[in-house]
């Protein structure tokens, strides 16, 4: 089996345990990969190539920019192979992987290589007294951990705006889908990236993602996962003052007015249901109709989702791949069944999908709709993270603002109305980082991006990242 390897100082490396643990390929729920068991003692030699390497990387933005505008040529150029990468070892149909995962690392990477050649710095002119002008200086080194449902796509929305800032990094990928990174390192050698400028360090997170947090010479931590491993992040990481930005769970309402326009809405819904399986932390997993569209709405979402097919997730007709991991499945199936314990009616979906040939031991689910829950119920409070969507009625926007705000997340709400005096309302008043009206996913990556609530802190995306990864100083200049 293909060994996934370390990148530390510019080299592909074993890790010092000596030790692999499998990569399964959850289409077919088999080992095809080994990956790096890593430890303090990797993320301790990847700490130190990076700190060497961060003097001369700091310096000079016009440098850093051409050698990522070069890294993302060359993610542009293995666009097929990644994709397929991405979806062997995520589960994810590959037309997904090819049309939105890869574009989106393209996309990041060149961001930020652009941006910082537009970068400018603020002056304050104090009456006839003084000039104070403000820097922005890379932080040092930085650590950035990435989940397993969009694995290059959020790996890059990390390290790009880090190494654009001047930042060296010690970067781990989710040990579920550490595939692409593992090939995103070889793009870097080839692009000529410096030695010990970004680090690749993979295993799992208690040990190895643990010890990038708690490395002392690791000076900001950019993390986007679950709610839980943030809050045991910023345990650590906290009381060491390091700069955190927290990128975590959601529970994201979709409400849908009956004054909407029906065939856009329903369209974008099943898309912000189902795409990925579900597993993206911006999907509208809590759908609420106005009562006057809701019978409606149920039996024609109803009848679209019937129709989406899940199957080989290297299939181009596929609509739903795998479930990323058989842990993660027996979760979203656990869900169910609280769901219905919980007095829900599964109207569609609620079992594994069991397929023929190579993807018979792989990890499926039918998308799911349930009804006639409570919006206060587990099943519409907790982050499922799989195909699986309630939807409920409602009669007035006070009604629907209650039901949206009521859960510990706040990350992305997504609003259906023809009206516009109602959708600026409701944006003002629905407690989340990314409001989205008559649309869902339509990202522009110069806007800030992050949750409220237990979705967590800081912004991502525009400056506001590269901000993240630099410290403030004034300088004041008496005249
Ligand atoms: P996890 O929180 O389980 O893991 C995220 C990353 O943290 C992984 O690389 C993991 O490693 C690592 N990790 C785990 N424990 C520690 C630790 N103690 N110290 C340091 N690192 C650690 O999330 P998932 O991978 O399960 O991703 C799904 C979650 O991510 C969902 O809650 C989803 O909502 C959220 N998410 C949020 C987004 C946002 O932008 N707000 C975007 C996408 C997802 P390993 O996997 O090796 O254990």
């Amino acid at each position: 089996m293909e060994k996934i390897l370390n990148y530390i100082n510019g080299v592909l490396t074993e890790p010092v345990s000596g030790k692999f643990f499998n990569n399964i390929n959850p289409a077919e729920g088999k080992p095809y990969s080994l990956v790096p068991d890593s430890g303090a003692e990797d993320v301790a030699k990847a700490t130190a190539a990076a700190q060497h390497a961060f003097a001369k990387w700091s310096t000079s933005a016009k440098d850093r920019s051409a050698i990522l505008v070069k890294i993302a040529e060359l993610v542009e150029r293995d666009l097929d192979k990644l994709a397929l990468a991405e979806s062997i070892d995520q589960g994810k149909p590959v037309t997904l992987a090819r049309s939105l995962d890869i574009p989106r690392a393209a996309a990041n990477i060149r961001f930020y290589a652009t941006a910082i050649l537009h970068e400018s710095a603020t002056a304050h002119f104090t009456d006839n007294e003084a000039i104070n002008y403000t820097q922005h200086t890379p932080i040092g080194v930085v650590g950035c951990i990435s989940p397993w449902n969009l694995p290059l796509y959020l790996f890059t929305w990390k390290i790009a705006p880090a190494l654009a800032a001047g930042c060296t990094v010690v970067a781990k990928p989710s040990e579920i889908t550490p595939m692409t990174a593992y090939l995103f390192s070889k793009l870097c050698i080839e692009a000529g990236l410096p030695a010990g400028v970004l680090n690749i360090v993979h295993g799992v997170g208690a040990r190895a993602g643990q010890a990038i947090i708690e490395h002392p010479e690791i000076k900001a931590i950019s993390f986007t996962g679950g709610t839980v491993t943030g809050k045991t992040i910023a345990a650590t990481a906290a009381p060491m003052f390091k700069k955190l930005s927290l990128e975590l769970g959601g529970k994201n309402p979709n409400i849908i007015f009956a004054d909407c326009d029906f065939e856009k809405a329903i369209n974008t819904s099943i898309q912000s249901s189902f795409a990925n399986q579900g597993e993206i932390c911006l999907c509208g997993s809590r759908i609420f109709v106005e009562r006057p569209l809701y019978e409606k709405f149920v039996a024609e979402f109803t009848e679209r989702t019937k129709k989406l097919i899940v199957g080989d997730p290297l299939d181009d007709e596929t609509n739903l791949g795998a479930i990323a991991s058989e842990v993660h499945l027996n979760k979203v199936l656990a869900y169910i069944e609280l769901a219905k314990q919980e007095g829900g009616t599964v109207v569609q979906g609620g079992k594994q999908v069991k397929l023929a040939g190579r993807c018979a031991d792989g990890y499926f689910l039918e998308p799911t709709i349930i009804t006639g829950l409570s919006h206060t119920c587990r099943t519409n409070q907790e982050e499922i993270f799989g195909p699986v969507v309630t939807i409920m009625p409602f009669d007035s926007e006070a009604e629907v603002l209650e039901y949206a705000n009521s859960t510990t997340y706040g990350l992305a709400a997504t609003i259906w109305t023809e009206n516009l005096k109602r959708a600026h309302r409701m944006a003002a008043l629905v407690k989340s980082g990314i409001v989205w009206v008559n649309c869902w996913l339509l990202r522009d990556l110069r806007t800030p991006f992050g949750g409220m609530k237990q979705s967590g802190i800081g912004r991502e995306g525009g400056f506001e990242a590269l901000k993240f990864f630099t410290d403030e100083k004034n300088v004041c200049i008496k005249l």
